[in-house]
Formats: C-alpha cells, sequence, structure tokens
C-alpha cells in the first residue's frame, strides 16, 4: 500500500536516505528543508514552522500516513535548540492532525545518543515547558561563552526531544489517536554533520571516550534510515514514546545493565499487584511467598 510521508532535513545525510528509502519503497515523500526540497523552509522560525507545516498540507492534500521529523543542527549555538527541539516539536504538533485520514498513523523524530550526555538542566526544563524565548534566551548565554559552554546545546536539545517524546506519545493526542509516536537515538553517522570530526585521528579519539561504539563501528545514514522507515511503517503497532538507540552501543556501555532502577525504591509486591489490577482489572490480591 502506497503511503505518504513528510521528512524534515530531507537534503542531507539520515534525512536524504530516509526519503530514498521510502520512495524506492514505492512511497510518496514530501521532503523539507532550508536547503532545498518539495518544501523550502527554515524550522529555526516560528514563520518559517509555519511555513513548513503549510507547504507539506498542500503538497499533501491535507492527509499524511507518517511524519519523520529529522531536521536538526549540532552547532554549539542557539538555533541548535530552536530546530532541533521547537522545529521538530512545531513539525510534529502541526502535521498531526493530517495524520487522522490515515489507516496507520505513525511519527519518530531523529533524537541521538547524545541524550545521555550532561545537559544543560533549566535549558531542559524551558524546552518541556514550551518557552522558547526563555530556552534561546538560556542558550544565547551559553553560545556567547564560547564553544566550550555551548557545547551543552546539542545534547540538551536532543534530552528534552526524546523526553518530550515520552510525555506526549501515551496521551490522546497520539496512542488515543492510534498514532505511535517514536524517536531514534544514533551515535555517529557518517553524514556532513560529523564529516569534519571524524576526518581526523584527534576528533575520532575524542568522540571515542564520549560515544563508544564496539558494535560495527560508525554507521551508514542508510541504517538509521532503515529503522525510521520501520518504525513509521504499518508494522510498528506498540513501540510508545521510545528512544531506540541505533547506536553501536554507547548506551549500554554508558548506562550499564539496570536502567531498571528507578522501579527499586517502592515495595515489588504493591507494585505487581497494583500494576496487574490496572492493566488486567483484576482485583488486587495479596501475593504468596514462594515455597
Ligand atoms: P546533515 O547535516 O547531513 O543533515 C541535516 C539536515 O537538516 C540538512 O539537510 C539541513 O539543511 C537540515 N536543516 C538544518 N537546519 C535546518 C533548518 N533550520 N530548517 C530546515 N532544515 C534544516 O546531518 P544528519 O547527520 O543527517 O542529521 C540528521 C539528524 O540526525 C539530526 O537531527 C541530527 O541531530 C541527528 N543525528 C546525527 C548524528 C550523526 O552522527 N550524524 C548522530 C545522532 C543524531
Amino acid at each position: 500500500m502506497t503511503r505518504t510521508y513528510a521528512v524534515t532535513g530531507s537534503a542531507s545525510g539520515i534525512g536524504q536516505a530516509t526519503a530514498a528509502l521510502l520512495r524506492r519503497r514505492g512511497h510518496r515523500v514530501i521532503g523539507v528543508d532550508v536547503r532545498s526540497g518539495d518544501v523550502v523552509a527554515d524550522l529555526s522560525t516560528p514563520r518559517g514552522r509555519e511555513e513548513a507545516v503549510e507547504g507539506v498540507l498542500d503538497e499533501a492534500g491535507g492527509r499524511l500516513d507518517g511524519i519523520v521529523a529529522n531536521a536538526g543542527l549540532a552547532l554549539p549555538v542557539a538555533a541548535t535548540v530552536a530546530v532541533n527541539h521547537f522545529g521538530t516539536v512545531a513539525l510534529l504538533d502541526g502535521l498531526r492532525p493530517a495524520l487522522a485520514c490515515s489507516r496507520a498513523p505513525r511519527a519518530v523524530a531523529t533524537s541521538s545518543m547524545a541524550t545521555l550526555m550532561p545537559v544543560h538542566a533549566p535549558l531542559v526544563e524551558a524546552c518541556l515547558a514550551g518557552d522558547e524565548d526563555l530556552a534561546l534566551a538560556i542558550a544565547t548565554d551559553l553560545e556567547a561563552q564560547g564553544p566550550e559552554a555551548g557545547a551543552v546545546l546539542y545534547p540538551s536539545s536532543k534530552r528534552a526531544l526524546s523526553r518530550w517524546v515520552r510525555r506526549e506519545a501515551p496521551t490522546s493526542r497520539w496512542a488515543g489517536a492510534g498514532i505511535p509516536l517514536n524517536a531514534v537515538g544514533p551515535g555517529i553517522v557518517r553524514t556532513p554533520m560529523v564529516a569534519d570530526m571524524i576526518a581526523t585521528d584527534a576528533g575520532r579519539a575524542g568522540l571515542a571516550a564520549a560515544v563508544p561504539m564496539p558494535l560495527n563501528g560508525y554507521l551508514e545514514p542508510e541504517q538509521v534510515a532503515a529503522l525510521l522507515a520501520w518504525l513509521v511503517s504499518e508494522e510498528n503497532t506498540h513501540v510508545c514514546g521510545q528512544t531506540i538507540y541505533v547506536d553501536g552501543g554507547s548506551d549500554v556501555v554508558l548506562r550499564g545493565d539496570d536502567v531498571w532502577a528507578w522501579h527499586d525504591a517502592v515495595p515489588t509486591t504493591t507494585v505487581t499487584a497494583a500494576a496487574i489490577a490496572a492493566t488486567t482489572g483484576a482485583p488486587v490480591r495479596e501475593a504468596v511467598p514462594a515455597g
């Protein structure tokens, strides 16, 4: 079945590879980018985001099956926050109504393994509060302090994006409307975004410490595209709110095996019985100790 997709950042790297893959599979793709595409728009500004949404809706005749919100910047400047968080959220929110007519609507954002790096907490909170003025004021201040301080802008923008996806995905707007909303978290991908960094021994050594990738080394953009394409395909029915790390292992190396520790402070019996009751509707019963 031919589906219609909007793909942002389609002029380069992962977005270009995703658009090409979806087209090869027979789907229709409306590419959005500041450089070139079916819709040329600047996702760093509110006006540009409106133009992007209007342009896609015009091209699609108001009806979409999937959104791949992938455009991004990785510079130590405030615009990185504007594009990566606010541009992505505005596109997903603005195009969501067009998914209502689809039999199998899907949405995905490109986040990053950089979500696992240190972030600027007040900046992340300003993003999550939807306060772009405050977020950009904080970001502009960090940018003015130079590239070392500005380096926190990219991870902060991606942490905010992945947290927004987790917050939004289970709500009536997405899950309640039958729309799986997720993100991908790539490790280092060979695209123009990182070309300079991976061109030198010093750059590669710096990255190896921050982004350990024991499985198969750096990614090609096509390898991320394959996951994005699956997440917006009809096959994805129940993945909800996840940031799926496609990172050669950096998440597991950095976070270790116990990502379930949040559970441990709560008495197990209560959680288990209440959770079972909530999901099955069965009455809560005392757990019987084994043996
Ligand atoms: P890229 O630079 O090759 O492509 C990014 C695209 O986004 C470009 O075509 C660019 O024109 C577009 N874009 C940038 N600013 C824009 C704006 N204001 N309005 C509209 N379009 C804009 O980089 P890529 O590696 O393909 O990046 C794609 C996504 O993957 C980004 O969100 C990036 O943060 C993420 N990512 C990349 C890597 C990596 O190692 N390359 C790792 C993790 C996550």
